[in-house]
Parts: C-alpha cells; sequence; structure tokens
C-alpha cells in the first residue's frame, strides 16, 4: 500500500557505510536506515549468524526453550543492569509490551484508570497504543478514537511534571526519549532524567525510556541515559540491535521485571532464535570492534567539525546531538535537501520539518565523516537564503 512517499533510488547491494543503486552509483549512506545498521552494510559478523543459524534453527516458538533468546537475554540484561527482557519484533511492539506493563502493574495495586505521562513531539511508533503516546497530531489524525490513559506534558519541562503529579492521582508511568529522534533530535538538559529519577522514586511511578533510537551505541554509549545518572525501571530497544534483522526487546529491573507472568503477554516471532542470534553478533561487534567508542570519537568530530563549516550560515539555527545522532536545524522548511543530498551521493533525512538528521552507521571512519561535512555543508550553504 502506499504508505510511503519513496525517493527516486533503488539499492542493490551495500557494504560498510555504502550503499550501490541499481545503476552503480555510489552513495555515502548517513542514515543507517533510520538508525538500524550500526554496523554498516553487509557486515561479515552478522552475514555469519544469519547463515549458520538458518542452517541450524530459525523458529520453533515461545513454548518451548530458546537457547539464543536466553543468551542474548543474559548478555542484554548483564549490560544493562536490568533483570528481565521481553522480545518483541519492532520498536512498536516493544513500547506496547512496557504500556502493557505499566498498566498491568497499576492495576495489580489497584489503580483502575492508569495514566501513562508523555511527552509533545515524541514518537514511540504507529500501532494504535504507541500513536496515541506519540506527540504528533500527524501520526494521529484520522485514526480516533485514540487509546486513553496518556497525559501530554512538554518535554525538558520538569515543572509541568510537577504540576500534573499535584493534579492527578492515577499517573502510574512516565514514558519518554532520553533525546528526541523523529522530534527533531531534542537533546534535554542533564539534570532532565535524573529529577524525572526522582519524581518516580517519590511518586512511585515507573521510569520507562525509549531508547529504540538512542540504544545500542548511538549516542556514544550503550545506552543515551547512560550519560547522566538515572537509571531507569524500564527500557526499549530495537533498531540498532538486529542491524536490520527484526528484533524489539522491553527490559525491566526490581518489581517491574516481575509483572509479566504466563499469559499476559506474548508474540509467535518475538525472540525467535534467528533474530536472537544476530542480536548477539551485533552486542559482541559493538565490543569487539570498539564501536561504541567511534561513535563517540567521530560523534565529538562530526559535531565540531559541522559547527565550524555552518557557523556563519544564515538559516542554521541550532547543530545538536550526541554521538552519531546529530540534528541540524534550519529556520524554515528543508524537505528538497534529501533529494538534492541523493543527487550528491548522500543519504540522510529530515525530521519535524526543519531538521536534518545524521544516523550514520557506528563504524563511520574520520575520512567518512569529513565528506559528509564536505557534502552536506555545500548544500546547506546552497540552500536558498542560507549564504
Ligand atoms: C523508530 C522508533 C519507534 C518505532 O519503532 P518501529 O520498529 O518502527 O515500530 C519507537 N520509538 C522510537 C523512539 C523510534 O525511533
Amino acid at each position: 500500500m502506499a504508505t510511503y512517499k519513496r525517493l527516486p533510488v533503488t539499492f542493490a547491494r551495500g557494504e560498510g557505510v555504502w550503499l550501490w543503486d541499481t545503476n552503480g552509483t555510489r552513495y555515502l549512506d548517513a542514515l543507517s536506515g533510520i538508525a538500524v545498521c550500526g554496523l554498516g552494510h553487509a557486515h561479515p559478523a552478522v552475514r555469519e549468524a544469519i547463515c549458520e543459524q538458518a542452517g541450524q534453527l530459525i523458529h520453533t516458538s515461545n513454548l518451548y526453550g530458546i537457547a539464543e533468546q536466553e543468551r542474548l537475554g543474559a548478555m542484554l540484561t548483564e549490560r544493562t543492569g536490568m533483570d528481565r527482557v521481553f522480545f518483541a519484533n519492532s520498536g512498536a511492539e516493544a513500547n506496547e509490551a512496557a504500556i502493557k506493563l505499566a498498566r498491568l502493574h497499576a492495576h495489580r495495586r489497584g489503580i483502575e484508570n492508569p495514566a501513562i505521562l508523555v511527552a509533545e513531539n515524541s514518537f514511540h511508533g504507529r500501532t494504535l497504543a504507541t500513536l496515541s503516546a506519540t506527540g504528533n497530531r500527524k501520526v494521529q489524525a484520522g485514526f480516533e478514537p485514540l487509546v486513553q490513559g496518556f497525559l501530554r506534558v512538554p518535554y525538558n519541562d520538569v515543572e509541568a511534571i510537577e504540576i500534573a503529579a499535584s493534579h492527578r492521582q492515577n499517573i502510574v508511568a512516565i514514558l519518554i526519549e532520553p533525546i528526541q529522534g523523529e522530534g527533531g533530535i531534542r537533546v534535554p538538559t542533564d539534570d532532565y532524567l535524573p529529577r524525572l529519577r526522582a519524581i518516580c522514586d517519590r511518586e512511585g511511578w515507573l521510569l520507562i525510556y525509549d531508547e529504540i533510537q538512542t540504544g545500542m551505541g548511538r549516542t556514544g554509549r550503550f545506552l543515551a541515559h547512560e550519560h547522566v545518572a538515572a537509571r531507569p525501571d524500564v527500557v526499549t530497544l530495537a533498531k540498532g540491535l538486529g542491524n536490520g534483522v527484526p528484533i524489539g526487546a522491553c527490559l525491566a529491573r526490581g518489581a517491574a521485571a516481575e509483572v509479566l507472568t504466563p499469559g499476559a503477554h506474548g508474540s509467535t516471532f518475538g525472540g525467535n532464535p534467528l533474530a536472537c542470534r544476530v542480536g548477539r553478533a551485533v552486542l559482541e561487534t559493538l565490543d569487539t570492534d570498539h564501536l561504541i567508542e567511534n561513535a563517540a570519537r567521530q560523534g565529538d568530530a562530526l559535531l565540531s567539525a559541522l559547527r565550524e563549516r555552518l557557523a556563519d550560515t544564515k538559516g542554521v539555527v541550532g547543530i545538536r546531538g550526541r554521538g552519531l545522532m546529530i540534528g541540524i536545524e534550519l529556520d524554515r522548511p528543508c524537505a528538497e535537501l534529501v533529494g538534492q543530498a541523493l543527487d550528491a551521493g548522500l543519504l540522510i533525512n529530515v525530521t519535524a520539518e526543519r531538521v536534518i538528521r545524521l544516523l550514520p552507521p557506528l563504524i563511520l571512519s574520520a575520512p567518512e565523516a569529513e565528506r559528509i561535512v564536505q557534502v552536506l555543508g555545500e548544500l546547506i550553504q546552497g540552500f536558498p537564503g542560507n549564504v
């Protein structure tokens, strides 16, 4: 169905940060399939994991033990300090699990009409519950009635949450992105997440991070919240976890980890041997190839180079981000830059109408980062009115 307005290009193959279209033209992929292919394209570790597992076992269902699911679950919990994982097949599904978990937790404590605090300009997915949680009318329009039980507050505004806390008795959780992705690479102040943690501790709410875009090393830490001291009760992952093989995960710790019991939730495909074997290969490669450190280093370099290059460019109102999650905000809509960049051999994205979004693979090298700056710098400076 016509759910996407597609760019006029079809890719035939990829290698590292590069993609080749069906005519043999090469492109630098500074988007990674929207923060998915952190290891780049056609990574040998991913290929080997897929091939080996396909030759052994792809699917049996969650009616039986799944060794690869247990292995990946152990790796993820050890790495994040969480206690348990539910595996799904996408980001939206991981968030659905988190939302169901928060509601069930509330009902078990006698709260019949639980509400979850969510932020303006947030993005949590396209299923009915997750689009209802999403703070973007365009995502919701036409799909009413929306799922009830979400209470919206401005992002990076602790006061708004304090006011909500003092007026409402039925709030049970905060669902928040540590950096807003689709919303325009919005980085909150460093005290934001710690203050949310303190409020959740005081009120007995669950703190749920949606790290579907920010997780898996993207921001230069394994999870973006590790930049500040504010651990979640629940955290969701997806995009970078399978490097393109569909997988999502909802992790929880403490009491939150014990909420979903047999019969409460499930998935036919979730946590299958193939997806989990690939997830394990991704985690192992992040370590063996020092990709999180690389994301931090190249991200810092890319951010400074862009700031230097665009310092005097009229129309650029902000350049921000963490690691290899970078946004360049212009003073007006700039969606046409995506097509211009494509013509120049560079894949980028524009989100929130006027924020150029860069999410390159975590394997990005210094020369490749320089090329992004060079091509993008020229395009932005050539954008009408920017010189
Ligand atoms: C992409 C994304 C989702 C949705 O993930 P899907 O796999 O497309 O369902 C949810 N939350 C955030 C923050 C995302 O970036």
